[in-house]
């Protein structure tokens, strides 16, 4: 493999953010990073406003790089146009320059550096609508499966300082929703009211047990967020619904983590529960996997971390993963959004040295 060149690195990176691609309109974005993966000799594949790439050498172990390539809207308190790229003293400004546009770039150098062939089979996927709910994973990945590709590790780059995070959380959105006689408050004898219906529900949610809590996620988590009914003063509603919002942890042996929530909090109430969403799955890596354990050989001063924000790992539920990227997530969102360019360097190279040791991690993983 070929070390990465930091010129074509920068100016790569610098290229991506200058094309606009908030959430939706990935088009630009990702013909861009098609046109350069294939000048650079990989094999590329488009699917919606999504790219698929492949490198290194089929047949070897397979390694799965994600990242996005969409932003958040900018806000009006950027003090800077969000769309000009500018460096100043080793920082490159710009919306998206560090979430995930950092990633992006380093990911894709360091495939580049797989063209001619490697020690793993590579396949790197740029996906859109991250920041939306995850529809770019979520097309691409059962694409990928569908065809056989089976990685023994996938690696989901966003912001984390190069840290390890082998954990994150889930989210499970439940109603629930209890009916009511709809009547004039003066004449409600004997009539059931929605509202002390669900009052009794969501009491009876309250302190829920919802399994043992994960060694590094901590416990799940059910709060009630959004509750409506009634529309007059002087009448009883026919019906009140409540939203649920569970933070999920991967505790439940091979089962369906959030089937058995859902199992759990329909057990509990009286009123109808609904799955509003259950996509977004608890995700965990064993400590000793070859892919955590290629992250931290490839830079032991990386800590590792469980991680409460969601990312499109979720999709990859069942595939040793970790998420790992340069960039602070402390400067995602946020007006003046930058990266330094010592980040992107670093990784750049972490990406490069963990594709050229994972097949040994595994091997070793193997036989332990
Ligand atoms: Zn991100």
């Amino acid at each position: 493999m070929t070390p990465v060149d930091t010129n074509l690195l920068l100016t790569l990176h610098r290229d991506l953010v200058a094309i606009p691609s908030v959430s939706g309109g990935e088009e630009d974005i990702a013909a861009f990073a098609a046109r350069w993966l294939e000048d650079r000799g990989l094999v590329v594949e488009r699917l919606e406003r999504n790219v698929i790439a492949r490198a290194g050498t089929p047949g070897a172990p397979v390694l799965l790089w994600n990242t996005h390539l969409d932003t958040v809207p900018p806000t009006d308190a950027w003090t800077r146009d969000p769309f000009d790229v500018v460096v100043e003293e080793g920082r490159v400004f710009g919306l998206g320059s560090n979430d995930a546009k950092a990633a992006a770039a380093c990911m894709m150098a360091a495939a580049a550096g797989l063209a001619e062939g490697g020690p793993v089979d590579l396949w790197l996927t740029l996906v859109a609508d991250e920041e939306t709910g995850g529809r770019g994973t979520e097309l691409v990945w059962p694409h990928l499966h569908q065809r056989g590709v089976r990685p023994a590790g996938v690696c989901v780059g966003e912001p984390t300082g190069l840290d390890v995070a082998t954990a994150q959380k889930g989210m499970l959105a439940l109603e629930l929703v209890r009916a009511g006689d709809v009547c004039h408050a003066a004449n409600a004898q004997g009539a059931t009211n929605a509202i002390f219906e669900i009052a009794k529900d969501l009491t009876a949610l309250e302190g829920i047990d919802l399994g043992p809590p994960h060694p590094a996620l901590g416990a799940a988590s059910l709060q009630p967020t959004v509750l409506r009914a009634g529309e007059a003063t002087n009448a009883l509603p026919s019906r009140a619904a409540c939203r649920l919002d569970l933070r999920t942890v991967p505790t439940h042996d091979g089962e369906d983590v959030h089937q058995v929530l859902i199992a759990r909090v329909r057990s509990a109430v009286e009123g109808e529960v609904r799955v509003v969403s259950e996509r977004l799955k608890p995700v965990a890596s064993d400590a000793q996997s070859a892919i955590v354990q290629a992250a931290l050989t490839t830079r032991p001063a990386s800590a590792t971390y469980a991680s409460p924000t969601m990312s499109d790992w979720v999709f990859f539920e069942g595939v040793p993963g970790i998420k790992c990227g340069p960039g602070r997530s402390a400067r995602s969102h946020r007006p003046d959004e930058f990266v330094e360019e010592r980040e992107l360097i670093e990784g750049a190279a972490f990406y490069a040295r963990m594709a050229e040791i994972f097949p040994t991690l595994l091997t070793r993983e193997a036989e332990a």
